[in-house]
């Protein structure tokens, strides 16, 4: 399962960071400080939960099958 981040998008309002500090870095702006990463085994919920925490949706969960799961695709 990997995290991509539309980073650019950034609103810097921290909540991906509340949830889980570690996997979700602000920059000195307080902007998200990364553009992704693989998820480590046993951190696959609270990844899923910081991409769900954040307000803009530019946290994408993606599969191991490929598969985007969040956020949701619109109809
Ligand atoms: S929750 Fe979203 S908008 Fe807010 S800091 Fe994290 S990535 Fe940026």
């Amino acid at each position: 399962m990997k995290i991509r981040i539309e980073h650019a998008q950034c609103v810097g309002n921290a909540r991906c960071h509340a949830v889980a500090e570690h996997l979700y870095p602000l920059n000195d702006d307080g902007y998200i400080a990364i553009d992704g990463f693989e998820v480590a085994d046993g951190e696959e919920k609270l990844a899923r939960n910081g991409a769900r925490a954040c307000p803009e949706r530019i946290i994408f969960v993606i599969e191991d099958d490929g598969e985007q799961s969040w956020p949701p695709s619109k109809a």
